[in-house]
């Protein structure tokens, strides 16, 4: 197929790929502040882009992003759009319902924000009950994975090295190097001081806002961020992504089907 973007092709050519294919991509994000250099689009623009190369290497159909995500934990900073976590995925779980109403049982969920990824696997766990399998496939984790070296801990936090050099890579027009800030989020933060340890380390779990941990919206080390650095991220997750769908492609329905009763 010449054009694998569901929303740029018609109905007609639609049917002929829903009824020959069993697999989707969709693209989900947020529209949240990412410091005072990114822009507000960051994770669903990250995201578009990189369900859309994927799609055209794979010839599997993509969707229109979801722009808007679980965000309320950066509220304070404004611009941002928020949507409740269960209103989300009962939103995401349509749009793959619809999807399964022409034949598609198979979802490849491309998510660009952290803080939707619990909603979309209580979906996911949802969806399968009704015989759609979903997968999220989250860049950063990725990179983090293939990549390890590239950036410190403190450049892959929120807004910081690693987003800001994905931006400079797909878009740097959007990206303000000037006022790219680097945060220590334990100075600002007191409440979390004598906490932080077990926070880190994942022992803990807080209801905290980005304003409680850093002014500028940042969380880490941004200023090291490189167009470089963001296109071998861009091409290594791509990979990972093509190597997802091709796998996924394969695998028989039957053998994702949920277990019966022991
Ligand atoms: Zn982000």
């Amino acid at each position: 197929m010449k054009n694998t973007l569901l929303h740029e092709i018609n109905w007609v050519d639609a049917k002929k790929y829903l009824t020959k294919s069993n697999i989707v991509l969709l693209p989900v994000g947020s529209t949240e502040q990412h410091g005072p250099q990114n822009p507000l689009g960051t994770d669903h623009l990250i995201a578009k882009e990189l369900a859309e190369r994927a799609s055209k290497k794979t010839n599997v159909l993509c969707l229109p992003v979801v722009p808007f995500g679980v965000s309320s934990h950066h509220r304070q900073f404004w611009g941002t759009i928020f949507i409740p976590s269960r209103v989300f995925s009962e939103y995401v779980k349509h749009v793959c319902l619809s999807l399964s109403y022409y034949g598609i049982k198979k979802v490849v969920i491309v998510n660009g924000h952290g803080g939707n990824t619990s909603a979309l696997l209580d979906m996911a766990k949802e969806l399968r009950k009704q015989d759609v399998f979903v997968t999220v496939f989250i860049w950063w984790k990725t990179a983090e994975m293939l990549l390890p070296n590239l950036f410190t801990i403190e450049e892959r936090k929120h807004a910081s090295a690693e987003e800001t050099s994905m931006n400079l890579a797909l878009h740097s027009h959007l990206v303000a190097m000037d006022k790219a800030p680097d945060v220590d989020t334990k100075e600002v933060s007191s409440f979390l001081k004598s906490m932080i340890k077990e926070v880190r380390g994942n022992a803990l779990a807080l209801p905290f806002d980005f304003a409680d941990i850093t002014k500028s919206g940042v969380s880490g080390k941004s200023s090291t961020a490189t167009s470089d650095a963001g296109k071998k991220v861009l091409e290594i997750t791509v990979d990972a992504l093509v190597r997802h769908i091709e796998q996924l492609k394969e695998f028989d329905m039957k053998e994702l089907e949920p277990k019966p009763h022991m």
